[in-house]
């Protein structure tokens, strides 16, 4: 049986017979490794079956590329798809009027867990203490929009570092100005915050 090779990864006969098997079940196609190995019987006949099983499973095998690029890439540029940034929780308070003046976040309190996610692809703008927000992340999201996590207890981020959606920036805390552990977490288009609910989800 002959070596296959994938963009530099050469994958001998046994590992092949474990890819195709593998393949065929994401494909939903009902096959085991045993039927795989009886169809890897070098014939020209059985060849041309691994070719076209190979080509069902092509799709599959390019995300896992795209997959494996794209963590070495670290994107940086935002999806415009925004994702919860903290590990649960609930909303103790909206955006809006608050005490006087506009509250121009969502705050976010008694999390499952207490690490802070960035919501898009970005780049870190702004990482330290300031004033009644206390240590603060901002993450300029190059396209227009903006995102701040304040009150944490800690950063694990610096300016200039590229954070893809999902990175654990920082640990949900109470410095600066805040009665209690809690995520105090903007959005912002082209300088405008917006209302956070209208792109996050828990
Ligand atoms: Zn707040």
């Amino acid at each position: 049986m002959r070596d296959f090779s994938i963009k530099g990864l050469n994958i001998s006969g046994s590992n092949l017979i474990k890819i195709i098997a593998s393949v065929c079940l994401v494909a939903g196609l009902n096959t085991n490794p045993a039927s795989a190995a009886t169809m890897s019987k070098n014939n020209s006949e059985t060849v041309e079956k691994e070719d076209k099983i190979l080509f069902t499973g092509k799709s599959q095998l390019r995300q896992n590329e795209l997959v494996l690029k794209g963590a070495k890439a670290l994107p940086s540029v935002g999806s415009g798809n925004f994702v919860w940034p903290a590990q649960g929780g609930y909303i103790s308070s909206e955006r809006g009027p608050r005490w006087g003046r506009q509250h121009k976040g969502i705050d976010i309190a008694q999390p499952d867990g207490f690490d802070i996610l960035a919501a898009d692809h970005g780049v870190v703008k702004a990482a330290g203490a300031d004033g009644t927000f206390g240590n603060r992340v901002v993450i300029d999201h190059g396209n227009g929009y903006e995102t701040i996590y304040a009150h944490l207890k800690s950063m694990n981020v610096k300016v200039g570092d590229k954070v893809p959606q999902g990175t654990k920036i920082g640990v949900m805390g109470t410095t600066g100005r805040s009665t209690g552990i809690h995520l105090h977490f903007e959005i912002s288009k082209n300088g405008a915050t917006k209302d956070p609910l209208n792109y996050v989800k828990q």
